[in-house]
């Protein structure tokens, strides 16, 4: 008796229909509701024999769950009716189409290369797994230098006999002026952006790897003015025309002499604040000219030939642009960061 009525509303239920929200409102109140049709069944379950409750108990769920499923289904049917074809507006224009942004790396990189490009320089990219020679050795890294230490370098593999031969991730651009200088002849003007990486605890300040552009000049009578006047034009393009520069002596292996470039605050002007430390100079890039002994590692004779080189932070100049001082943010992917920057190329 109880079965024949649940497969009868079984049947009502699959053949309901609805024009719209109000009908399934209807629907819902006729059978799903308190007072209806599926609650009077659960009441009179109370009277089914033991032996059958279990039979009927299963066939009711079934109902309950077939009238849910088939009000959603409508419900998704009415929806898609309201909003069908005869409510689009065919006249509304497609755009704005929201656009991607560069990465304030990316933007800062193109315009570091796009000022030496202007002076010159050609672009060389190297690769980012390389071997010890051409990262250390031939640019004059002595065998014990703390920059072969696992402690500051990624190994892919390593060489027991022969160091020279290990493979790394390479922990700076320099190692693209080996191979360039190896396979080139002078003269030379030649510019190598790319990726590195250190192994290096993450923190604000310090990340495992990030990016570099490394400028290499190399022809007869290449002096340091040249480079002081190169590295003058980039900081006034760069920070613009009032930025003075300061070039202080400091070390490298692979350049000789070698200085550490800083330029004007761009913040204060030169006048001291907190971001300069109150000296009124901030600190941008590394330079030097070429060891002879590098230029002999790569076969070109220093006895006709001099050079300059310079490499800089890409992350290092984009603080100093943006204000961006966690590194973190760089690598992080979030896009209320990376959408600052929709304005900046
Ligand atoms: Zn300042």
């Amino acid at each position: 008796m109880i079965l024949d009525k649940i497969d009868e509303l079984l049947k009502e239920v699959a053949e309901m229909s609805a024009k719209n929200a109000e009908d399934i409102e209807q629907l819902r109140l006729k059978y799903l509701s308190k007072k209806g049709e599926i609650n009077a069944i659960m009441a009179d379950f109370r009277s089914v024999a033991a032996d059958q409750k279990k039979t009927v108990g299963i066939k009711i769920n079934e109902l309950k769950q077939a009238a849910i499923n088939k009000i959603n289904e409508l419900r998704d049917q009415v929806a898609t009716v309201e909003t069908g074809n005869e409510n689009i507006d065919l006249t509304r224009t497609s755009y704005p189409i929201p656009l991607g942004t560069r990465h304030p790396l990316t933007i800062v990189k193109n315009e570091i290369v796009d000022i030496f490009q202007r002076m010159g320089f050609t672009l060389y990219q190297g690769p980012e797994i390389d071997d010890d020679n051409h990262v250390f050795t031939m640019l004059n890294f002595a065998a014990d230098h703390p920059a072969r230490d696992m402690q500051d370098t990624f190994f892919i593999s390593q060489n027991p006999n022969d160091v020279t031969k290990n493979v790394i991730l390479r922990s700076h651009t320099s190692g693209d002026e080996a191979h360039y200088m190896e396979t080139h002849k002078p003269p030379i003007r030649m510019l190598c952006p790319g990726r590195v990486y250190r192994n290096e605890a993450i923190s604000a300040r310090a990340h495992c790897f990030f990016h570099q552009v490394e400028g290499l000049y190399v022809d007869k009578g290449v002096s340091f003015t040249d480079l002081k006047q190169v590295l003058l034009s980039f900081a006034r393009e760069m920070f613009g025309a009032d930025t003075k520069i300061r070039l202080r002596p400091s070390y490298f292996p692979f350049t000789e002499p070698s200085a550490e470039m800083d330029i004007s605050c761009n913040i204060c002007g030169g006048e001291g604040c907190s971001f300069c430390k109150h000296t009124g100079w901030v600190e941008i890039l590394g330079c030097g000219m070429v060891d002879p002994h590098d230029l002999e590692a790569c076969g070109i004779d220093s006895n006709v030939y001099t050079g300059y080189a310079f490499g800089m932070g890409v992350e290092r100049i984009t603080n100093l642009k943006y204000r961006v001082n966690d590194l973190r943010l760089f690598s992080e992917n979030d896009t209320r960061f990376l959408e600052e920057f929709k304005s900046a190329y």
